[in-house]
This record gives C-alpha cells, structure tokens and sequence, in this order.
C-alpha cells in the first residue's frame, strides 16, 4: 500500500477550517470513501502527492490541463505577465486579442463575454436568455450539471449526483419551479414539456457531450432535433461547452457534431488551469447583454490579465497545432478498447462510452444513454476500482458520475502502465 501519512494529516488539518477540508465537494472522495489525496505539483501526464508518491492523472483539474500539467509556454507567460500587475479593473488590448482569437476557433460567436467560471458563464447565458426572449422557463436535461447557480441544481449531476441530494436546500421553490428537466437522449418528453408550456420556455440548455453524470454521448439526430425545436418555438438552444470547448476539437462540440448552437459557455480548457469562463453568441443575443442592452452582466476580475494570458497561450497553441485533437482521439479510443479486453477477460460486465480525450467505464450490462442508466452501474464496483486504481498510481476521478479526461502528456507507456494496473484491479473486484 502506499504511504499516504501527510494526506491523512493534511486532511484531518483541513477539516478545522475549510467546510469537509475541500473547497469543491467532490473533492472530498466521499462517496468513494477513504483520503482525499493532497497534491503539491505535477508536471505533464504526472502528479506528485503530499507524500511524493506519483500517479498518472486523469482528471488534469477536470479539464483544463488539455496539453499536460505546468505547460511551459503557459507557466512563462504567466510568469512574465505578473510583473505587469496582476490586475486593473480598466479594459486591456489582451482582452481584445484573447476574444478574437475563441472567434478565430469557435462557430457562431459575433461577440464574446469573460467570466470568471464556468457556474457564471451558464448563469449568464439563461439570464440573457430571459432577458432576450422575455420567458422565465428553462429546460435542463437529468444529470447534466451547468454550474452550482441555483435555477440549475434541480436533478444535476456531478457533486449533486455524486452526493445523491435530491432537493438542495437554499433553493427557492420559485426558482425550482421555472426549472424543467427531461432525461437526456429523450426527445418525447421535450416534445410534451413544449406543447404544457407553450411560449414560456427561454432556453434549452445542454452539455452536447455530458460530462457530469460520467460521459454520456448524444443519441442519433438528438441535437439536431432539439435544434429544429428551438428554432421552431424561438427558444434559444445553450451549449454548455464548458467542458467540451477547445477539448473535442477546436471549435468544440459544434464543430465536431456540426450543430449550431445560439449561445455557448466556456470554461475549463479556456483559462490553462486559471478561473475563467465566457459565453457568447450571435451579435442579434449577445447585444442585450450591458453595457450594449439592459441584461445586467458585471465581474471585477473579469478579463484578468494573469488568466487572460494564461488562457490565451494555451487556445493559441491548439489552434496552431490541430494534429493536437487526432492525437487524443487516438488515445482515447485506444484506451477503451484495451480497457474492454481488460474487462471481458474479467468477465466483469461493462460500458465504456468514449469521445475523443473524455471516456467513462460504467459497471453495467446495458448501455448507458441517460442518469437513469448511470445509476443503475454498479457504484460499489467503480468505488473498489477506483481505489485498486489509485494504488497502481493511476488518478481516476473520485465518482463514478465523472467522465475520466485525458491528456497530450499522456504517453502511449502512460496508457500500457494504466491498462495493466485495470488488469491487477479487476482481480480485486470479484
Ligand atoms: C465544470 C462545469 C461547469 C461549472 O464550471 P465551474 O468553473 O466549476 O463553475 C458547468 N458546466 C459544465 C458542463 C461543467 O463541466
């Protein structure tokens, strides 16, 4: 076993402080029980623990380290930046270049706002989306999770699925009650919550690829049906590409489903590992936002140059290297076909769903297309995986309602080393 002593130590430490010591929930590896392992650096494929031990992580900040940890371009020009100050509050030329560059890489955005997380990105997108069509009502899919603003913790996933809350207190009923929810991949029940709130719906708002109740992928002509809807009933259709956005291909979900959203949110991946996100859209929304409308948007740090610069040099080399995306996907569909052999060897029933650099292993002999199926996997299992795992070095998200995401860093080694500590897991599983 290894030694985790200083994670022990650090952790009993920070429950003195800081609310379940961590300062996001699933952090705390509560529902796969045991210590929250403490790290204190990682550099590209690698992460070093509070103790030393090394493992190859597949969680890279839930995203954003796209390219590996502590990217040399990024770490220097965040160095040289922050002896310019770290901040004014007054616009920046870097502001300018950073938005026109997400336009140089993304489809269907005229104008674009930084935010400073993904939670505001979305919140802002449905409050323009209000303001935009004068509807209080939005639709949300079960088990997708766009941020911790409250309109959206009604049947969310992530932390609220992992933590089973099934109403979260502090939510007003009001606010619950303008938020409707369908199972994802079932356009019936879109169809009926249309025809019950005819003209009452502002927005629809989707993760294209869900991320947040494991990686779940859109079902055939789903996307292209719920677009034909919203333009059909001037509902505005959100991509919530926080996750998506710079990681399934440089113009993220839209390009790589060739669906054409109305407003998209960014985050993860945009900022390099620094709190950023944005949202943006076509000129005829994103001009109701203030100061050019009346949809009151603000942030004192928004557009920060530390994290401007960061983002920026981390879009920027994407863009100049596109072979980027090949090479994940290559990684990524290798992995779930060796992690398959791994399995069906085992005989221990799985479904992998995979797309590009996100991929998910579900305990389950039916395949996984909604929350419904992802809570039916066998949670036990993926707990004892998870931690069989962590001690072959291999740093798998704590839930089984995350999707694993991979990096450039990751070698093809990586990928061996990780498939045979499956094959020692799997022994442990039975
Ligand atoms: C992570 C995530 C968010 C929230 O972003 P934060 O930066 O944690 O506020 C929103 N939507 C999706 C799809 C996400 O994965």
């Amino acid at each position: 076993m290894m030694d985790i002593n200083s994670s022990r130590n650090l952790f009993e430490r920070a429950q003195r402080s800081i609310p379940g010591g961590v300062n996001s929930p699933v952090r705390a590896f509560k529902s796969v029980g045991g210590t929250p392992i403490f790290m204190q650096r990682a550099k590209g494929a690698y992460l070093y623990d509070a103790d030393e031990n090394k493992y190859i992580d597949y969680i890279n900040s839930w995203g954003p380290m796209i390219l590996g940890h502590a990217f040399e371009p990024v770490v220097e020009a965040i160095q040289k930046k922050a002896v310019d100050s770290t901040s004014f509050g007054a616009p920046t030329q870097l502001e300018i270049e950073m938005a026109e560059l997400i336009k140089s890489m993304v489809p269907n955005v005229d104008l674009i706002r930084m935010v400073s997380s993904g939670t505001e990105a979305c919140m802002s997108a449905v409050r323009l989306a209000r303001g935009y069509t004068g509807r209080n009502k939005i639709i949300k899919f079960e088990g997708c999770y766009h941020g911790h603003a409250d309109s959206f913790l009604v049947k969310a996933g992530s932390g609220v699925a992992t933590f089973n809350i099934q109403t979260v207190p502090g939510v007003t009923a009001g606010v619950a009650a303008d938020t409707l929810t369908a199972p994802y991949n079932n356009i019936n029940a879109i169809q009926e919550l249309i025809v019950q709130h005819k003209n009452q719906i502002a927005a629809i708002i989707i993760e294209p690829v869900a991320g947040n109740m494991g990686c779940i992928l859109p079902a055939e002509n789903f996307l292209e049906q719920l677009r034909k809807i919203c333009t059909e009933e001037d509902i505005v259709f959100i991509f919530d590409e926080v996750m998506t956005g710079f990681r399934l291909a440089q113009g993220g979900a839209q390009e790589r489903l060739k669906i054409n959203a109305d407003l998209v949110t960014y985050g993860k991946v945009i900022g390099a590992g620094m709190p950023v996100g944005a949202f943006g859209g076509k000129f005829e929304i994103m001009q109701h936002i203030a100061p050019l409308g009346n949809v009151y948007q603000a942030g004192t740090l928004s557009g920060n140059p530390i994290a401007m610069i960061a983002g920026y040099t981390l879009l920027n080399h994407l863009k100049n290297n596109s072979a980027v995306y090949d090479e994940l996907d290559a990684k990524g569909k290798y992995l779930k076909d060796e992690l398959q052999k791994v399995f069906d060897e085992a005989n221990i029933p799985v479904a992998i769903n995979q797309v590009g650099s996100m991929i998910s292993v579900f305990f389950t002999n039916k395949p996984v297309n909604n929350f419904t199926d992802a809570s039916s996997s066998n949670i036990n299992m993926f707990n004892k995986f998870f931690h069989a795992m962590l001690n072959e070095g291999i740093y798998l998200p704590p839930s089984a309602y995350e999707s694993w995401f991979l990096s450039n860093a990751l070698s093809y080694a990586n990928l061996d080393e990780t498939i045979q500590a499956a094959k020692q897991a799997t022994a442990q599983l039975l």
